[in-house]
């Protein structure tokens, strides 16, 4: 059990948690403010993490001192915001330890990201009776554009198995490849079941074929800290807005000798270098090929405040903190009554997902609002996961660097009344 083994890491004494939480959450204006009339206890942080005062002031910063259209112009503040620019890069760059800096690509996320890496790479790569491994806890994001390639191609989409504890069937996996495979995408961290998976020996097993492996890295980003020239993956895709930076930007890390390689994904703007009527004549290099158009320059210095905050404050840190609210958490709310929290894999992190009962998960999280506690409900854009596990969603509470025990405490109180409560609500009829 995931649980367990964080627990036993605590006892022990082992990377102990050195943060001081309350001074993180005085970084976090959000976190003071009452909603419903109460305090906001914020547990959906898989959704989205909130902004520390850094990645604020870092984007007035920029809009009020070096806003600017980057890569166009000759006059002081386009040279300006064309080095802001370049230097976020090298931030995130240093933070993935990635090889190269052109080895960054900007996306609108990981969605956006893994959307590149389908239909790009995949198309060039996948063809006709070939095949494609995911695992079956993948969110649609890293389902559904593999998915529409093997269609589009008329290969196969194998699912690797997961286990009633959250594990994928290491086994199953090894079987699987074969010299048909041409691409293993899998997702570092479940926002189903908080899942670690074992990327290294995934990574080493699909090489052993030669086959690239692309990792969906959205909830992985903020609690592990990803080396990718240590895990050796070819792809790596994440969210800023997951790791306390700001919405619309993300991260394709890709190896250089695959990009090169990678025909064009949108084209238009800053692209190419000569283009006549008929073609592109010269093209632009690494990264600037993969990213047409204006690129979210806001964004990337966001991203590059929220990189900073956290390497501030130090991945050990953060990562014990969590896992001892996550096996705070387990603990506390076992002791409920028709308690069934899902998953106990070898590795878990920062999340905990449960059903109370036969109460539906949106009632759970309607009365938790009514405490100020903010839960995702329902299937996490995961529904062949959900469905494969015979339920109707969960509640899912995910745990950030400013949660404390207090606040599962309060969550813990709110169970106990929601349990208590008579159901008369309305739920959404669709399925998110
Ligand atoms: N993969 C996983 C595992 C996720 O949890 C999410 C977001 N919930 C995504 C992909 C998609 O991220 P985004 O919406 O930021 O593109």
């Amino acid at each position: 059990m995931g649980g367990q083994v964080n627990l036993q890491a605590a006892l022990t004494g082992e990377k102990r948690q050195n943060l001081d939480i309350q001074k993180i959450r005085n970084d976090f204006p959000i976190l003071s403010k009452s909603f419903n009339d109460k305090n906001l206890i914020y547990f959906d942080n898989a959704a989205t993490t909130q902004k520390p005062k850094k990645v604020l002031d870092a984007i007035v910063d920029y809009y009020s001192n070096e806003n600017c259209n980057v890569g166009r112009g000759v006059y002081t503040l386009s040279i300006k915001a064309n080095m802001a620019f370049g230097r976020a890069r090298e931030t995130v760059q240093k933070f993935l330890n990635a090889e190269h800096t052109e080895e960054i690509i900007y996306t609108r996320g990981t969605t956006e990201a893994i959307n590149l890496v389908a239909s790009t790479l995949g198309r060039a790569l996948v063809g006709q009776g070939d095949e494609v491994i995911i695992s079956e806890m993948e969110h649609h994001s890293n389902l559904i554009p593999w998915q529409i390639l093997c269609k589009e191609k008329d290969a196969v989409l194998k699912v690797i198995p997961v286990n009633d504890d959250g594990d994928i069937d290491f086994d199953a996996y090894k079987n699987m490849l074969n010299e048909k495979t041409k691409i293993v995408a899998v997702t570092h961290i479940s926002n189903v079941l908080g899942t670690v998976n074992p990327l290294k020996e995934i990574i080493s097993e699909a090489h052993q074929y030669g086959i690239p492996v692309i990792i969906d890295g959205a909830q992985g980003i903020a609690h592990e800290k990803v080396d990718v020239q240590a895990l050796d993956c070819d792809f790596y895709c994440f969210s800023g807005h997951k790791m306390y930076g700001p919405m619309g930007i993300g991260v394709m890390y890709g190896k250089k000798k695959f990009l090169e390689k990678m025909p064009y994904y949108q084209t238009g703007g800053g692209i190419a270098l000569g283009v006549t009527y008929q073609d592109i004549t010269v093209e632009r290099p690494l990264p600037f090929k993969l990213e047409a158009g204006t690129p979210n320059v806001e964004g990337a210095i966001g991203l590059e405040a929220a990189i900073q905050y956290l390497t501030e404050i130090g991945y050990d840190d953060i990562i014990a903190h969590e896992n001892e609210l996550l096996d705070y958490a387990r603990k506390k709310l076992s002791d409920i009554e028709g308690m069934r929290i899902f998953g106990s894999a070898k590795k878990t992190s920062s999340i905990i997902s449960f059903l109370i009962g036969d109460i539906h998960p949106y009632d759970v999280g309607n009365k938790a609002n009514e405490f100020g506690i903010a839960l995702r409900t329902g299937v996490h854009c995961a529904i062949p996961f959900v469905d494969k596990m015979k339920i109707v969603g969960t509640v899912r509470a995910s745990f950030g660097i400013y949660n404390t025990k207090e606040e599962v405490d309060a969550l813990y109180q709110a169970l106990l009344q929601v349990k208590k409560a008579e159901w008369s609500v309305n739920r959404p009829k669709d399925r998110f």
